[in-house]
């Protein structure tokens, strides 16, 4: 029988081999034995049976959607017949699934439907970037925004992005935790070996609206938990990304854009505003252009750095969560009409926010 998956190079390579066949890997390449040689790594003839007897991933993209933008959407089929939706952004950056399912269950997201299957392991985080980096090699940042809620998961994402960190060439600012936010992941992120980059996901500045938006989010005022991330933003020397979903009629209007900015006056941190995008199953409207234009106006108005991301024709069946549920997961190349990004940039990303 066939290993497979990364973890099972480490029974057959020493330390030194494995992480060159890791970096390998993480660079989009296969460990070869002559890649290995040519890295002054070569196995020995024990080790070349061994690796004869490997296939390093356990994990194949299923498919592959692309967006008029060039954002190319992969969906990961797991060892254990599960699906997870991996993003190449088409702006060198990576957006990476950390569980299979979500148990925040935000009322407007369809991976919350269903609620959580289980964690990915840290193989399956690296192995998107794996196949993210065979379509396209020249990536350098990582995002941690797909499906998941990443601090569900943070001993495994962690763990990773220390080895993206050492082995992937990655950096840990170029690497983003986006979160609903709980003062205790906060903590313990603040004390990690390796600190990505914070997004924290607001959605709403008043705490009863963000409760019924996040039901199984940490029931702790958004006040605290943006104090937590500013003192993220004060001991890492970066910026948090503040991400609200602007669903039409329920966070979109004046009086909501005036809570963030009194919630956000004066933090160390930029708001990306995203206009939710369209699921079939669920109850939401998307914003008009023109109101989203005005909210995130209105944040600039009031001092704060905002971006609006507008995706104007993202299909249904493509929008976040929605592949691994079976939908749209054809293998063949498919085009939408997305448009992205109005107003400024930065460090935005197309997805729906953890
Ligand atoms: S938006 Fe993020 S945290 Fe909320 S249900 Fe979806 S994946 Fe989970």
């Amino acid at each position: 029988m066939i290993a497979t998956g990364l973890a099972a190079l480490d029974g057959v390579l020493d330390a030194g081999k494995l992480r060159v066949a890791r970096r390998l890997l993480l660079s989009g390449a296969q460990p070869t034995p002559d890649a290995l040689r040519a890295r002054g790594a070569s196995p020995s003839r024990e080790q070349l049976a061994g690796l004869a007897s490997i296939e390093p991933l356990a994990t194949r993209v299923a498919g592959v959607v692309v967006a008029g933008d060039g954002a190319r959407r992969l969906v990961i089929a797991l060892a254990d017949g599960q699906r997870i939706e991996t993003v190449l952004m088409g702006d060198g950056g990576v957006c990476l699934s950390t569980q299979v399912g979500c148990a925040v269950g935000c009322r407007f997201c369809a991976s919350g439907i269903g609620g959580l299957v289980r964690n990915l392991t840290v193989e399956e985080l690296l192995e998107q970037v794996v196949h993210a980096r065979r379509l396209e090699p020249a990536l350098k940042r990582v995002v941690y925004m797909g499906i998941g809620e990443p601090t569900h998961n943070l001993d495994a994402v962690l763990e990773a992005a220390s080895i993206l960190m050492a082995d992937g060439d990655v950096h840990e600012r170029s690497q983003t935790l986006s979160t609903v936010g709980s003062l205790r992941a906060l903590a313990r992120l603040r004390e990690a070996s390796v600190r990505p980059s914070l997004a924290l996901s607001v959605h709403a500045a008043r705490d009863d609206l963000r409760w019924t938006l996040l039901p199984h989010a940490a029931r702790e005022p958004i006040a605290e938990l943006v104090a937590a991330a500013e003192d993220h933003a004060a001991s890492t020397g970066r910026e948090v990304q503040y991400a609200t979903a602007l669903l039409g009629g329920v966070n979109d209007g004046d009086d909501h854009a005036d809570a963030l900015v009194s919630l956000l006056d004066g933090k160390r941190g930029y708001v990306n505003v995203i206009p939710w995008n369209a699921v079939a199953e669920l109850p939401f409207a998307r914003p008009s252009r023109e109101r989203a234009i005005a909210f995130a106006a209105r944040l600039r108005a009031g001092g704060l750095f905002a971006t609006l991301r507008w995706s104007a024709g993202l299909t249904a069946d493509a929008a976040c969560g929605q592949l691994r549920r079976g939908r749209g997961a054809s293998p063949q190349r498919r085009s939408s009409s997305e448009r992205s990004e109005m107003g400024t940039t930065r460090g935005s990303s197309t997805l729906t926010p953890s």
